[in-house]
């Protein structure tokens, strides 16, 4: 297997907007769960299977670690050099793009910078989310603008050649033209890569709650999608492509990431990781100390697993595909699918393109500029 993620589910406080499987104030837990993930690392690596037949674009892609979260930077760097050792026999450490993401405000020690760029983790993903303190402080967020910018220069400067950024637009209070601010300032940063989001609210969050009391307000559809049309104009002006819905880059597209766009395997350890390895999805127990338990008495600490069909491969392949610019070559859908994209989706990309939503030609389906504000009405046609 070629791609592995890892997920801490620590966060020294919750976001209000937040619904990842991530906890506060156990930071108790955190050795016995390193600990945990060791061993189940372990057993994927007695039980992984050989990696499946790859297109040549999956085949392309280096092998990749993704530390998620949650926070992964609470860990200390003793416990990230554990977890590197335990997933070093399933993934080649040295040929692999090593992702860890950071919540700047656990960042603000240089050595612990420049000693995770040491253990081999060549690349940080930063959730810097604003550069407006007011809006930082309701996100519940624990740094200021000003740490997020520090944390960026001290990251370069601890040796991370590839920077991702990830910011949220259509945030409580914010207009468009405070958001052009922050991606002027932004695109003079020089960072490798950019992922910007449009606020999404959970249900079960306190800013849900918030919003649905009247407490606060968020830019509607309209403003939102001003904002998003901004970021594109904006990044392209200084020089990102943009390689997906919700992702732009200068010269470095995520590889662990475009293995989940290009519909690959991937295998996932610890609380709440979800892994696919066809004809299966599993999902991992969610919380910490069942995951721990499950892992400490020698089971599987698997939550529920989905037996996948070959339609489903084929939407999946589709709907993945679709929210890359390059969209889905014909060639990578019959070495994933083993089925033509005629054979699999004739009549209905057919009549996708009589509707201007996506481009179908040069041997690729890609989404056209009308399907990328449509993307809804897309995918719903490959379910
Ligand atoms: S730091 Fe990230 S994972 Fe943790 S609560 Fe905030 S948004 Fe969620």
């Amino acid at each position: 297997m070629k791609h592995l993620y890892i997920h801490i589910p620590f966060c020294h406080r919750r976001c209000s907007y937040c619904d990842f499987n991530t906890y506060a104030n156990m930071e108790d837990r955190i050795a016995a769960y390193v600990a945990a993930l060791c061993t189940e690392l372990a057993m994927l690596a007695a039980e992984a299977p050989p990696p499946p037949p790859a297109s040549a674009e999956a085949a392309a892609l280096r092998p990749t670690i993704f530390l998620g979260g949650g926070t992964p930077t609470m860990l200390s760097l003793a416990q990230i050099e554990r977890v590197l050792a335990a997933a070093a026999p399933l993934i080649p450490l040295a040929e692999a793009e090593i992702t860890s993401e950071a919540n700047p405000g656990t960042v603000l020690e240089r050595d612990y910078l420049r000693g995770l760029r040491a253990l081999g983790v060549n690349r940080l993903s930063m959730g810097v989310q604003s550069l407006h303190d007011p809006t930082l402080r309701l996100l519940g967020r624990i740094h200021s603008a000003a740490e997020a910018r520090r944390s960026v220069a001290d990251a370069r400067a601890a040796g991370f050649d590839n920077l991702n950024l990830d910011f949220i637009f259509g945030l409580p209070g914010q207009d468009l033209a405070g958001w052009e601010r922050t991606l002027a300032t932004i695109g003079t940063w020089e960072v490798e890569h950019f992922s910007l989001y449009s606020l999404i609210l959970e249900e079960r969050t306190p800013l849900y709650a918030q919003v649905t009391a009247g407490r606060v307000s968020v830019p509607d559809d309209d403003a939102t999608a001003a904002m998003y049309e901004a970021a594109m104009e904006r990044l392209g002006a200084a020089g990102y492509t943009h390689y997906e819905i919700s992702n732009w880059t200068r010269s470095r597209p995520c590889q662990h990431n475009l293995a989940y766009w290009l519909n690959s395997d991937y295998l996932a350890a610890g609380a709440g990781a979800h892994g696919h390895v066809y004809p299966t999805r599993y999902v991992n127990l969610l919380g910490v100390d069942d995951y721990i338990k499950a892992v400490a008495s020698g089971r599987w600490p698997i939550a529920e697993t989905t037996a996948l069909t070959a339609d489903d491969l084929c939407a999946e392949t589709m709907m993945m595909g679709l929210r890359l610019s390059a969209g889905v070559s014909a060639a990578h859908f019959a070495a994933r699918c083993g089925r033509s994209l005629d054979e699999a989706y004739g009549a209905t990309l057919r009549d996708l393109a009589a509707q201007e939503l996506i481009v179908w030609g040069d041997g690729r389906v890609r989404l056209s500029p009308r399907g990328r504000m449509l993307g809804n009405r897309v995918f719903a046609r490959f379910v």
